[in-house]
């Protein structure tokens, strides 16, 4: 039996999926290392008033059969689904059971323009889109595409025409609703719009396929990084916390790395924590461009309230660039984080540049953020919050910059042909379920 060592860098999601997938590979010794201190990356919640609170809104998303089997194993069965579908909010509306901006309370004439713009769509093929801006002018039409990019400002800081297209993935701006539900399934019968446009579905086909879950202990996604690390470290997987990685060096067979002052040899490295930039450089590989990917900065306000005076059971993004706050979920309450007297927390998640008076004065602006609750009805009118912790992150979501496609592939590329020993990804997974996905292939792709 061949003994290899592989040593995986990070260990956020992606770095517990990688490790756990080449668990059990006969011979195999793994190493996990993270710059940080504790383990799990951005699942590390943090303790506050006897509550964990989550750095943002977290949640297992599109979880299907085999993704509930990995989670439920690491965690011990200590998963629920979450039962209530989340709402969009638009104008000071809320829709129940729909993720996605819903359009359906602009004016009329507003409604019938965006209709006749599609209507009026040539059926010539389109060249590839520069930008996200373009392609949501395309997709939707100049009415809606405009009214869809002052959503994505709002919600990522940054404007569309500055990211490319490819991105739109990663945003809640897939699909287009601007009516209601019978009308747009009537439009979406035309073959040429079907792709474009969204209705809601109904309720008992939305329960039958739920497919977010989230871990039962009541300590935050932090309660499933310490069943992750427990998970593997019972496998053998050996866990180095606060060292980063900034040097590897070319030993015969592979690789040294300096870890806490030992030189440790590795046959093989997986980079599992999505900044290929910095692998570049730390392998002295020199870049055209800076890093491509945009991190965007989110203040997190936690409000704690009694679950009562709570109108939410799940989670709301609100798309309207006037609003202040983007996503808010009831993260006590799904988390199992209420206590005896009902007091729990809600999370919201609110986008802000670091450069913005949001930003630089958050703690002074809660009463904007909390009267946005107000205006969506998601807490009782006539109460306060019992207390409001401010969690500033500025780096969270990140995103490709438009025009570094080619660039970027040029720069993997050539990591690759000069060290296949290192595996990496180099347009890194932004959801969980295709972290998941990814890291399924993960023993082929190393010819494990
Ligand atoms: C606020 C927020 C909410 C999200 N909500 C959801 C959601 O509900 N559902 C969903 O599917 N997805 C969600 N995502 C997206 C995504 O699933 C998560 O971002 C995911 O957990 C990221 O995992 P990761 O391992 O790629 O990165 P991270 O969690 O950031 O982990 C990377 C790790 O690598 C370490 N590291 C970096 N460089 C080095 C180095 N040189 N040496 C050593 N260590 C290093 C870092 O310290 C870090 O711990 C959310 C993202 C954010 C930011």
């Amino acid at each position: 039996m061949n003994s290899k060592r592989i040593l995986i860098v990070g260990t956020g999601f992606q770095g517990i999926c990688d490790a756990a997938h080449l668990v059990g590979v006969p011979g195999l010794k793994i190493h996990m290392v993270d710059a940080a201190p504790f383990f799990g990356g951005i699942l590390n919640s943090v303790p506050f008033n006897d509550f964990y609170i989550d750095k943002g809104l977290h949640f297992f998303s599109g979880v299907d059969a085999k993704m509930h089997e990995f989670l439920s194993e690491i965690s011990s069965g200590g998963i629920h689904p979450i039962m209530s579908p989340p709402a969009s909010g638009f104008g000071g509306d809320v829709v129940e059971n729909f993720d996605l901006p819903d359009l359906s309370n602009l004016p009329v004439e507003t409604r019938k323009q965006i209709l006749s713009e599609l209507l009026n769509f040539d059926d010539s093929p389109l060249p590839h889109p520069v930008n996200l801006s373009q392609h949501l002018h395309d997709r939707y039409g100049p009415t809606a595409g405009g009214i869809f990019e002052g959503i994505f400002k709002k919600i990522h800081t940054v404007d569309a025409n500055s990211i490319t297209a490819r991105e739109i993935q990663k945003t809640g701006l897939v699909r287009l609703k601007f009516d209601t539900d019978a009308e747009m399934l009537r439009l979406k019968s035309d073959p040429r719009l079907d792709d474009t446009l969204a209705a809601r579905r109904p309720m008992e086909t939305a329960a039958d396929s739920i497919s977010s879950f989230y871990p039962s202990g009541g300590k935050g996604m932090f309660g499933f990084a310490q069943d992750a690390q427990n998970w593997l470290s019972s496998r053998g997987v050996q866990i180095h916390l606060g060292k980063k990685i900034d040097t590897f060096s070319r030993s015969d067979t592979g690789w040294d790395v300096n870890i806490s002052g030992a030189i440790q040899e590795y046959d093989q490295i997986v980079w599992s924590n999505g900044t290929v930039h910095q692998l570049a450089k730390i392998l002295g590989i020199s870049a055209q461009d800076e890093d491509p990917f945009l991190p965007v900065p989110v203040v997190f306000a936690v409000f704690g309230v009694n679950a009562a005076d709570v109108n939410l059971d799940s989670y709301i993004q609100i798309f309207d660039p006037v609003d202040v706050v983007f996503r808010v979920g009831a993260g006590g309450i799904f988390g199992n984080q209420t206590k005896g007297d009902g007091s729990t927390f809600i999370t919201c998640e609110c986008p802000a540049a670091t450069t913005s008076a949001l930003w630089e004065g958050a703690q002074d602006s809660t009463d904007q953020i909390w009267r946005c609750l107000n205006k969506y009805d998601l807490v009782a009118l006539d109460v306060e919050p019992n207390w409001v912790k401010i969690l500033r992150v500025p780096r969270t979501l990140k995103l490709q910059m438009a025009g570094s496609e080619n660039s970027l592939a040029e720069l993997a590329n050539r990591i690759s042909a000069e060290h296949q020993s290192i595996f990496f990804r180099a347009s890194p997974p932004g959801f969980r379920r295709d972290i998941f996905a990814a890291s399924t292939q993960l023993r082929g792709i190393l010819q494990l």
